[in-house]
């Protein structure tokens, strides 16, 4: 029979292939007397010999991937499985002692990782424990023949079966043979899923429970539309989901025709629809999907996919290289989004109770000034080749918007002084993510050059409902009339200053929300860049003097986010 694990729809698309679990696997082990010595020091030579195959392929991939520095941490592990002092301590203890060799392994590795532990003078053997903890995992999974997931070394098409996935795990993804990924946890606008969107992976999230319900190799079919995955699926269920994807590429290639046009509403009124992108090498899906901007560069990836904090001038590289390619059309770049659930392990901050509410975003840049001017100077002379805007994430209130504003101003000055070439009509504005500041939002559209409404967090803020916890998710409500005042007031005190607001959370590529999102007068809509066609579709299907009398009604009116559903679906044909 089939298995179906219902979850969240992420990002998607179909996926047939077989499920790769990437989750750790237990390590413990009996210890055993052993009368056969040369029988147990050859399993200890061949975990061993094929611990080694293993780390050169996925040293290779590294290098591939990501550049030799990255890398040396394997050749760092290749030397440890090739120190003859380590493992012949390994052979003697299971000679002199007849013990199995996970017992020796642990025995040895224990003493080895003490004694570099203790080493506190000297801060580079200190973390060669780690090392020897990483080699000898890796050995012992080899010697109870258990698998050590690990992305890099897949080889074959799957869907990956994972609790959870980091940003830096879903940037590593091989697209090549990752067809989709179900998860444990996570909900529809936590980064793994974003992330999966601008992939082009079709993913499932929140399903709680995939990693106990799904086999490492079991067929599995992945619905990234419903949010559902298929276990063991039977071979009709499987032709009709692979007329489904059928189906769902030949929607796409109808979308595709709207590549260069326009976006415009029924009635003739145009819109701007960008996407978001978190590198400059998301430019390209960008422009494929006929982006008419780019309306957030989530900067903090470069932070991200870096092992240190990138230097102006690689800063520089990155923004340039995101204007040039967007060819004049406006990019707007977010700085440093940090904290919550986008770490950097170069940059430790004090663990907290509650991440999404501490230090991340504008708070850090403010208190760490250095990063700060150095990402804005970054930013300001990259203005020069195309057209720039730039936004602080995580405004709460009119002070921090000005103390962030001063420092941009400073910085602008001591270039233009110094006789660097910088733009003069780079916006300044700020994204719209906290309650607070909605409630504000006519008096800091005086200062701001523009709002870009973040309603993955101002949902996640005004509902008090975290993002990614997916026992919650039924919070996520884009459609609350609570939300849409929020909205409203937001877009109309911008207007009122001769400004504009766009919206760069999920929200704007949100089939049932766009219609209301045009109705309250939103001017700009950026998303997922796989969202642009679907959307400049719809776009042109609605009626602006419509939407505006559905968007007042649902304000107005309507009680509870199925109420405004209903309401939607009455009035726009799908
Ligand atoms: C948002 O909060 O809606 C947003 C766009 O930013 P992020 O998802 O990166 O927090
Ligand atoms: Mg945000």
């Amino acid at each position: 029979m089939t298995k179906v694990l219902k979850g969240i729809a992420a990002s998607d698309g179909i996926a047939v292939a077989k499920a790769y679990l990437l989750v750790q696997p237990d390590l413990t082990f009996q210890e055993k007397k052993v009368d056969d010595l040369e029988k147990e020091l050859k399993r200890l030579d061949d975990a061993v010999a094929d611990s080694k195959a293993e780390l050169e392929i996925i040293k290779e991939k590294a290098v591939e991937n990501l550049g030799a520095d990255e890398a040396a941490v394997f050749e760092a592990h290749l030397t440890i499985l090739a120190d003859p002092e380590f493992f012949g301590n390994i052979k003697n203890e299971i000679k002199n002692d007849h013990v199995n060799a996970e017992k020796a392994l642990q025995d040895v590795a224990d003493q080895f990782i003490k004694i570099f532990e203790n080493m506190t003078d000297n801060h580079y053997m200190q973390e060669r424990a780690g090392d020897i903890r990483d080699v000898c995992k890796r050995v012992m999974a080899h010697l109870l023949g258990v698998k050590l997931p690990n992305p890099a070394l897949i080889n074959e098409k799957v869907v990956i079966v994972a609790h959870d996935l980091t940003p830096s795990d879903t940037a590593q993804l091989d697209r090549k043979y990752v067809k989709g990924f179900i998860t444990d946890i996570g909900g529809r606008t936590s980064h793994s899923a974003i992330m999966s969107r601008t992939l082009e992976i079709p993913a499932v999230v929140g399903s709680n429970s995939a990693t106990t319900e799904i086999k490492d190799g079991q067929e599995i079919v992945l619905d990234g539309i419903a949010g559902e995955a298929l276990v063991d699926p039977s071979e009709t269920e499987v032709s009709e989901y692979l007329k489904k994807a059928d189906d769902f590429a030949k929607q796409k290639a109808e979308w595709k025709r709207l590549k260069t046009a326009a976006s415009v509403t029924a009635d003739g009124q145009k819109v701007i629809i960008g996407a978001n992108i978190g590198t400059p090498k998301d430019v390209k899906g960008a422009n494929d999907n006929g982006a008419e901007a780019v309306g957030l560069f989530r900067s903090e990836f470069l932070y991200m996919d870096s092992s240190e904090l990138p230097t102006e001038d690689e800063q520089f590289e990155a923004y340039k290289q995101a204007v040039e390619g967007m060819n004049g059309k406006q990019v707007v770049v977010r700085t440093m989004d940090i904290g919550g659930d986008k770490e950097l392990s170069y940059l430790p901050l004090p663990k907290e109770m509650n991440p999404f509410l501490g230090f991340r975003a504008i708070r850090i840049s403010l208190k760490r000034q250095d990063i700060f001017r150095t990402q804005l100077r970054a930013l300001l002379r990259a203005s020069h080749y195309g057209k720039l805007a730039i936004m602080f994430p995580m405004i709460a209130t009119v002070k921090e918007f000005k103390a962030a504003k001063a420092i941009y101003e400073e910085e602008r000055a001591k270039l233009i002084k110094a006789g660097v070439s910088v733009a003069d009509d780079i916006e300044v504005g700020m994204m719209m993510e906290i309650p607070a500041a909605a409630m504000i939002a006519d008096k800091l559209a005086k200062y701001s050059d523009f709002f870009s409404i973040g309603t993955n967090d101002l949902i996640q803020y005004s509902m008090a409902a975290d993002r990614g916890n997916e026992r919650v998710s039924y919070l996520y409500q884009p459609y609350n009339p609570s939300l849409l005042r929020l909205i409203k007031k937001v877009i109309d005190s911008s207007h009122a200053e001769g400004k504009w607001t766009g919206m760069c959370g999920e929200m704007a590529g949100d089939q049932v929300a766009v219609p209301l999102l045009l109705g309250l007068g939103l001017d700009e809509f950026s998303m997922s860049a796989t969202s642009i066609l679907k959307t400049r579709s719809l776009m042109k299907k609605l009626d602006t003097a419509q939407m505006k009398q559905l968007a007042a009604k649902a304000v107005t009116d309507c009680e509870t986010t199925e109420e405004v559903v209903e309401l939607v679906k009455k009035v726009v044909k799908y």
